[in-house]
């Protein structure tokens, strides 16, 4: 499991992130959901390693990673822009974060035509990023997380360019996926719907803070202001 301890995040005199406590079970998948600017991208980053808090800790299966770095945390993040390498084909995009690591050449193509296959990527690993569609993209680079074989997922937006039709397809490969890879997902969104359909509980931040947390249903029949009604799309 994943444990917030008080964080806080602070970028000069701002403080973007205030004591926010949060356990997270294995498995789960958590949603983030609040209005521009509220700290979910910022919250992604600390628990992925990419930034530090400025007080509070961090654990992971119950052990202390704040001062652990991003590669040693057994966390894959799936950032809004993709962040494909234009100049490599889909496989070497896939396989990019895989080499200089302990896991053997025969083990990469293996998880790489797993993920492909999966994925429905297959046809496409020949070609570079920029010969794909939006969704291609974005399936290319849930793969590049993927065949890390992290415990945990960390999902900034990653729908966000996505045409109306595309989101809704992709949102059920995604429910499809965590199903079959029964890791924990952690899912910032701004659409509502894709957070009331695909978690388990959702988290409503405001101005770096949590206003509530619950599974969808609890959201909806029980906000606990006017706010989060107002986010949820439930009666208020
Ligand atoms: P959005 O929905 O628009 O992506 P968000 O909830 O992800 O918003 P964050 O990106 O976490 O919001 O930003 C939270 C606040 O922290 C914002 O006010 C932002 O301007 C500020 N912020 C984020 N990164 C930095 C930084 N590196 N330096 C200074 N301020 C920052
Ligand atoms: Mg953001």
């Amino acid at each position: 499991g994943l444990e917030l301890r008080n964080i806080v995040k602070n970028f000069g005199a701002v403080e973007v992130i205030r004591d926010v406590s949060l356990a997270v079970n294995d498995g789960e998948f958590v949603a983030f959901v609040g209005p521009s600017g509220c700290g979910k991208s910022t919250l992604l980053r600390l628990i992925a390693g990419l930034d530090k808090p400025t007080g509070g800790s961090i654990a992971i299966d119950g052990k202390d990673v704040t001062e652990i770095g991003a590669a040693d945390r057994g966390l894959a993040m799936v950032f809004q822009s993709y962040a494909l390498y234009p100049h490599m084909s889909v496989r070497e995009n896939l396989a990019f974060g895989l080499e200089n690591t302990k896991v053997a050449k025969p083990e990469i193509e293996a998880r790489i035509t797993d993920a492909a296959r999966m994925l429905e990527i297959e046809p496409f690993l020949q070609r570079r990023p920029g010969q794909l569609s939006g969704g291609q993209r974005q399936r290319v680079a849930i793969g590049r997380a993927i065949v890390r074989r992290p415990d945990a997922f960390l999902l900034d937006e990653p729908l966000s360019n996505l045409d109306a039709e595309l989101r809704v397809s992709m949102r059920a490969e995604l429910a499809a996926l965590h199903a079959r890879l029964k890791a924990t997902m952690i899912y910032v969104t701004h659409d509502q719907v894709e957070a009331m359909t695909l978690a388990n509980r959702i988290v409503v931040l405001r101005s770096g803070r949590i206003e509530q947390v619950g599974t969808p249903l609890e959201l909806y029949n029980s906000p606990a202001n006017r706010f989060v009604a107002g986010f949820i799309g439930a009666p208020h």
